[in-house]
């Protein structure tokens, strides 16, 4: 293998040629940009800033406004050999915007206009540097909503979701982003722009909006892409009951989608969840607590919500009424970023392993993954996310660090997590991507997976200078 993407992005001819295409005020090689566009929110990242490091800045930042200037840039680059990574709002989690090599990024940001809204048939075409709420606050305008409802909502694009394969809060209910896409536009390596049909549904062979979902920024940049919206819920229910075990729970959710019944959202806390993020929402149990909202017609609703209550009961559920999921769902957009003063001010670094598996094997997972992370760091076990054959398992874990193991010690704990999970039969990941966090487990888990992809890469980008070293890296060693 060898390295064919060089980094001549000092060359003042590229700077040159990059100006001619966007103009001067969207070309920077400011020193701030250059640690700004450094890292995204890979937890691994903010340890190395704590240190005085960021190992990998870009030479150049560049914010294109159309899918004609991504082609036009990504034709000088590609000529030119020099890398390019697309990048959202860097708030992936696994290091995927990370410019490896340096080179250049290409913020998506301004592409965030919004092209056509079909209310009649709940489809929306926008470009993908959209921000998350802000096209659902436009959706709703028109009595829409897209149900994609990430933690990240305020801080990640359309774009970035898509490179990821997302899911929100209310993935039970809505599905995950690739459920929601229906036709996209990606610019390829060497400029040249690809369309997939805008048609409900195709049998013309393989799926190529499939072959960019999850592609990371490796295979192209995604530049617009339409979208299936739902309309805005009539009504909405709200329930905490709480079980004995996490097995009991998980079986009541099970049984829930079995019988048809899709709460948008169904979110399983452990104990040690339950008592710390649900108790600031007055919940008092020891025990898991689940939680559902149902929404939709008002008729809908009332019926799903009784049954889902007398699966519930059935299985020993005790109900806590409609309080706390109501303030649980007020508060559900910015919980996690109440955790940035822990991370700041109490010294303590959290992160989540996010894994998924069939219902049969699910509190199995639950209680493997529970055990070996234990003895490392603190752990809060959720199911945030269930579907008719199995369900995603997220654990938020928590370490003290502020000493100068504490990179080592990150890289342990994610070792024994991803042991954990393949040993107990999870998947690697169920929505935040494989980034630096995960490249080397998914070639030893899908050896061949991962041949076929460094193909396609070889193919789509030969000069690989799209995110170079990312998803099945054709190269090897430093840039
Ligand atoms: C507090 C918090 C909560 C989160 N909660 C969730 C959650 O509930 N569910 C979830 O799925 N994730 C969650 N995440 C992770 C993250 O928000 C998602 O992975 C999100 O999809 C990333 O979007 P972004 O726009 O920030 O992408 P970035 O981080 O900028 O990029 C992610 C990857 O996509 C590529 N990429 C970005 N845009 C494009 C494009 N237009 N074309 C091609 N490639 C592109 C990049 O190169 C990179 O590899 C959370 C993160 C945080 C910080």
């Amino acid at each position: 293998m060898t390295r064919k993407a060089t980094r001549k992005t000092t060359n003042v001819e590229l700077l040159n040629q990059l100006r001619d295409v966007l103009g001067g005020r969207r070309v920077s090689r400011g020193e701030t940009d250059r640690l700004n566009y450094g890292r995204d929110l890979w937890p691994r990242s903010l340890l190395e800033v704590r240190q005085g490091q960021v190992p990998h800045q870009p030479d150049m930042i560049v914010w294109p406004e159309t899918t004609e200037e991504v082609s036009r840039m990504l034709r000088i680059c590609n000529e030119m050999r020099v890398p390019v990574v697309p990048f959202g709002a860097g708030s992936g989690l696994c290091g995927g915007a990370q410019p490896l090599c340096g080179g250049v990024v290409l913020d998506t940001k301004r592409m965030a206009r919004i092209e056509r809204i079909v209310p009649e048939t709940q489809m929306i075409v926008c470009q993908t540097g959209i921000i998350g709420a802000h096209l659902e606050n436009e959706l709703n305008r028109h009595g829409l909503t897209m149900g994609h409802f990430p933690g990240s909502f305020g801080t990640s694009t359309l774009g970035g979701y898509l490179a990821t394969r997302s899911a929100g809060m209310a993935a039970t209910g809505y599905g995950k982003i690739e459920d929601m896409l229906i036709s996209m536009q990606v610019v390829l390596a060497d400029g040249s722009v690809n369309r997939t049909r805008t048609a409900p549904r195709r049998a013309t062979g393989p799926d190529f909006n499939h072959l960019f979902l999850g592609s990371e920024g490796s295979l192209g940049v995604i530049t617009s892409a339409s979208m299936r919206a739902h309309m805005l819920p009539e009504a909405r229910a709200y329930r905490a009951l709480s079980f004995k075990k996490m097995d009991v729970g998980l079986d009541a959710v099970r049984q829930m989608l079995r019988l048809g019944l899709r709460p948008a959202i169904a979110r399983l806390s452990d104990e040690a969840d339950a008592s710390t993020t649900l108790h600031a929402l007055g919940v008092e149990a020891k025990d898991c607590v689940l939680l559902l909202v149902f929404e939709g017609r008002v008729a809908r609703v009332d019926l799903e919500m009784k049954k889902a209550l007398t699966i519930a009961r059935e299985l020993g559920g005790r109900d806590f009424g409609e309080a706390t999921a109501q303030r649980w769902y007020g508060r559900r957009n910015s919980e996690q970023y109440r955790q940035s003063p822990l991370m700041t001010e109490e010294k303590l670094l959290l992160d989540t392993v996010d894994v998924s598996t069939v219902w049969a094997n699910a509190a199995h997972l639950y209680t493997a993954m529970r055990k070996a992370l234990s003895k490392k760091v603190s752990v809060l076990g959720v199911m945030p996310h269930a579907y008719p054959e199995g369900c995603s398992l997220a654990f938020t874990i928590i370490s003290r660090v502020g000493s100068a193991d504490d990179l080592a010690a990150y890289d342990a704990v994610w070792r024994l997590a991803l042991d954990a999970a393949a040993q107990a039969g999870g998947a690697l990941s169920h929505a935040h991507g494989i980034g630096r966090l995960k490249f080397d487990r998914l070639a030893r888990q899908n050896p061949v997976a991962v041949e076929l992809l460094r193909g396609m890469k070889r193919r789509l980008a030969p000069n690989d200078i799209l995110n170079p070293g990312k998803l099945a890296p054709c190269t090897e060693g430093a840039c």
